[in-house]
């Protein structure tokens, strides 16, 4: 029972009262024992919750995980049913040629699933690491802007794309590639969510913060939902049967943005449209750029480069095989190391002829960062290249610590490859 003290305030406590009684047995009187047991009980309130928390979390996650499963198999399902119709020797050349875009679209899902799967548990885990780099804000909006100006003319869209950044150049430091993460996904959602009118992109420096924005004239987003889109798999009800996705986007954005010091925020209405802000304090403002990295921005299609040599430690063997298909249109020798230790002793043979190396990070054996290791050894001007695992993985600038000179993002594209060594081999 609580029991009110002289101060004010209360006490929980077990009381026992016993009768006593005279030599003649007459009732004289009773004995009150009182015992405080507030602390046990706040104990046992907190192993109540503890309990109660740890069930929910349980629940959560076996939900993460059917609804993940769900979502990985609906692409894959489709990659797999397309790859197998592919083969079948009575489909048109038409036909043909539509599977491949579905299994290319696909591809693309399944590996932006991935992506945000990973990019979730790495937050939640607290172990998502940030490199914050001086960079050029009106540059990462015009690549954007040219990049999804692209995107939404081949959708069959009423759409006007628009570009909105001050003159001056404004440069930044944060983390490059999570910022440019947080804003395609916002582009994203909105060519997603819109069927006609504009999307504007862009930012402005304001007295005490630098706002990012991304407009459009979409299907907005009902009121009652306008905070739970920000946790994830939450996704608003007009949304939630006849547009794609996992309602991942907006939660990892939000997380991203609370490591990186910003907010976000949305005014929207419903078939009117929405605007998403993301703010981050001014003090993000450098006054001068930095180094910035040259790239060669034009693709010659036209490459013969017949008497080079690359080796190619890569120990899956299909991821091998694609790679090989893109490298033989250049003309160019393939050397194939299936693990670091292979890597290294072909190396020592063949070190006077190989002229770059493509080494994959994750091997058997002896891994990639050894393997650079020693073949530096070797040789100290040695041009490796890494292949990382994932866009957003630690794994890039780790190996640019380990000596390579450059690195390249698995699934590898094609174009970007040929653009590397365009840029190594010349
Ligand atoms: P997903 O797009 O994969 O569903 P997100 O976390 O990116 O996941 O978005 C969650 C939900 O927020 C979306 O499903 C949609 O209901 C709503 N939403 C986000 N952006 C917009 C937008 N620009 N217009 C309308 N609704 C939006």
């Amino acid at each position: 029972m609580e029991q009110l003290n002289f101060d004010g305030t209360t006490t929980i406590v077990w009381r026992k009262i016993s009768a006593i009684y005279d030599k003649e047995n007459n009732f004289s009187g009773a004995l009150v024992y009182n015992r405080d047991i507030t602390k046990i009980k706040e104990t046992e309130k907190q192993l109540i919750d503890a309990k109660n928390k740890a069930e929910e979390s349980d629940k959560l996650k076996s939900a993460f995980l059917s609804n993940m499963s769900h979502e990985i198999r609906t692409p894959l399902n489709a990659i797999v049913g397309f790859s197998k119709l592919i083969s079948k020797e009575s489909i048109s050349f038409n036909e043909k040629y539509k599977y491949i875009d579905y299994i290319n679209q696909n591809s693309k899902l399944l590996l932006n699933l991935i992506n945000d799967i990973i990019d979730i548990s790495k937050i939640e885990a607290n172990q998502l690491n940030i490199y914050k780099t001086d960079f050029m804000l009106n540059d990462l909006f015009k690549e954007l802007f040219s990049t999804y100006l692209d995107e939404i003319s081949c959708l069959n869209k009423d759409i006007e794309f628009v570009l909105n950044i001050p003159q001056e150049k404004i440069f930044v430091n944060t983390d490059e590639l999570r910022l440019k993460q947080i804003v395609i996904n916002l582009i994203t959602n909105s060519i997603k969510f819109t069927e006609k009118g504009k999307i504007e992109i862009g930012f402005k420096i304001l007295n005490n913060s630098i706002n990012i924005f991304v407009k459009d004239t979409g299907i907005g987003i009902p009121e009652e939902n306008i905070e739970s889109i920000f946790y994830r798999f939450e996704r608003a009800v007009n949304t939630e049967n006849k547009h794609k996705g996992t309602g991942l986007g907006l939660a990892i954005v939000k997380n991203l943005l609370a490591i990186l010091g910003g907010t976000i925020s949305v005014k929207s209405k419903k078939n009117i449209g929405s605007e998403f802000i993301v703010e981050f304090p001014t003090n993000i403002i450098v006054e001068k750029s930095k180094k910035t990295n040259i790239q060669q921005e034009y693709i010659n299609n036209n490459l013969d480069w017949s008497g080079k040599t690359i080796l190619v430690a890569e120990d899956d063997e299909f991821n091998f095989l694609v790679l090989n298909g893109f490298l033989k249109d250049f003309n160019i020798d393939v050397l194939y190391a299936k693990n670091g230790e292979e890597a290294i002793s072909i190396y020592k043979k063949n070190k006077e002829k190989i002229d770059i190396i493509l080494m994959d990070i994750q091997m058997p054996k002896v891994d990639g960062y050894q393997a650079i290791k020693e073949i530096l050894k070797i040789n100290i001007e040695a041009k490796i290249i890494a292949q990382t695992a994932f866009a957003m993985s630690d794994e890039k600038n780790d190996s640019i610590n380990a000596g390579c000179i450059d690195f390249i993002t698995k699934p590898i594209d094609p174009d970007l490859l040929k653009l590397l060594l365009q840029n190594y081999l010349q």
